[in-house]
């Protein structure tokens, strides 16, 4: 197959070029910036299902789904309707909406975990607050986090985060005072004799431990069920709360995410990306007495001007209704097993040392056959050939995040024929970055 793609890409690296004059990077979040991999970034002027276009015209399939909240594809008709026909209505009143009490009965109804849920409009303000409440919950201050967990940029949990931290080498950001760090306890994943020393040491001192339990934000490292049962039965007996951060697997492993999947119930989640149905969205819930002690019913103050926004919640709810019908993410998991059988057995067949990690609708290309379950079993080096990987699939219309460290999405929208189109260049893309030089 030539399907390959050589239109010069000088629109967006004009833009990019004026860009830089104006943002710091020339970006808003930094991962878009394409520094890790070759390039100016794509500046994208649409996009539709599994396809986007750039500002010169080049069209694409995209893996990237900005960033995990597009699981039904780019330009839903459903979800668009629903924020033309809210959006008509004006953009924001500062009151409560009817559509705050449809997605909260939508989430609550259907997830056997969530009894309250406040929304927020963003993750990380969501992990924020719900640290917020715990400690005022538990009238305790530090928190304990794992290497490699992605909390969104709040102060005290950049400290060897992944996403954008990792793929720039930095772990812990620059702008953390130290006091704030020290109420940060990190431990690898999958440490159980750490976990069970610290807790017996500190318990008293830790109000939650907060953990991506499906972690995707430094590559996919998948835990054992036997690990996040585990941490929930210590942290009971320790009278520490467990927060999963689900910003990026709620909804997205199924309805009711990590928690659903593996039956373990956490005391508070977190969520973002996809609930906002591709708009600017957060929230935290769980347990009704926790939630209780959050302002105006409780002590612990959280607010938002443009908290649970009207647009936002349509297209929420737009999004939400679709996840519910029958079926929705045993197809959506089949795609993904398709894709990654087919890889996996090229990469026997060719004797590469590569595998496809993948749950749900999730997968990560490792530079490894190894089950990496921590994020310094990671080998930088495998980050070069990513670079290569990367540059050869734009070549070839296909897009995927700008970062080795980044995980893929599959949408409903992807069709087999997109599938196959994407496994035919995956390979040629590998067998370049093996070639040997
Ligand atoms: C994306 C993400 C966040 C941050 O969400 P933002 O909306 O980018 O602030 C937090 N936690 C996890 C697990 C995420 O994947």
């Amino acid at each position: 197959m030539d399907f390959i793609n050589r239109i010069p890409r000088q629109k967006s690296e004009a833009l990019f070029a004026k860009a830089k004059t104006l943002f710091p990077g020339g970006v808003n979040s930094p991962v878009r910036a394409f520094k890790s991999v070759t390039g100016a970034p794509l500046f994208i002027k649409k996009g539709d299902g599994s396809r986007i276009w750039d500002e010169d015209d080049n069209e694409y399939i995209d893996f990237c789904g900005s960033w995990g909240p597009l699981i039904l594809g780019h330009n839903n008709e459903a979800v668009r309707n629903a924020i033309v026909e809210t959006v008509g209505q004006g953009t924001s009143f500062g009151t409560p909406t009817k559509y705050g009490v449809e997605i909260g009965e939508l989430l609550i109804n259907n997830h056997r975990y969530l009894e309250k849920i406040r929304f927020v409009s963003s993750g990380t303000e969501a992990v924020m607050s719900a640290i917020r409440l715990a400690r005022g919950y538990t009238g305790k201050s530090k928190i304990l986090k794992f290497e490699g967990c992605y909390h969104g940029h709040v102060d005290s949990l950049m400290v060897k985060a992944g996403s954008g931290l990792v793929t720039f080498g930095v772990s812990t950001s620059a702008g953390v005072p130290q006091s704030f760090a020290e109420e940060t306890i990190v431990l690898p994943l999958n440490d159980l004799q750490g976990f069970i020393d610290l807790m017996s040491q500190q318990s008293d001192e830790i109000a939650a431990v907060i953990i991506e339990p499906i972690p995707a934000n430094n590559g996919l490292l998948l835990q054992d069920y036997n690990y996040l049962a585990w941490l929930r039965k210590v942290c009971d007996e320790h009278n520490v709360l467990l927060i999963f951060d689900e910003v990026i697997s709620g909804f997205r492993i199924s309805f009711e995410g990590a928690s659903g999947h593996y039956s373990i119930q956490p005391d508070l989640i977190t969520f973002g990306k996809i609930i906002g149905g591709g708009m600017p969205v957060g929230a935290y819930g769980g347990r009704a007495d926790i939630m209780a002690m959050i302002a105006p019913d409780g002590p612990v103050y959280q607010a938002g001007t443009l908290s649970a926004n009207p647009v936002t919640l349509s297209a929420g709810i737009a999004t939400i209704k679709q996840l519910l019908q029958e079926g929705f993410y045993e197809t959506l998991e089949a795609k993904t097993q398709k894709v990654v059988d087919a890889m996996e057995s090229y990469f026997d067949e060719k004797g590469y040392d590569i595998s496809m990690p993948h749950i749900g609708s999730i997968f990560w290309i490792c530079f490894t056959k190894d089950r990496v379950f921590t994020a310094d079993q990671i080998d930088p080096k495998g980050m070069d050939k990513f670079k290569i990987i990367h540059h050869e699939l734009l070549q070839r219309g296909i897009y995927l995040g700008p970062s080795g460290y980044e995980v893929g999405f599959i949408s409903a929208a992807h069709t087999d024929d997109d599938l196959e189109i994407f496994v035919t260049h995956l390979k040629a893309a590998i067998d370049l970055a093996y070639k040997p030089v």
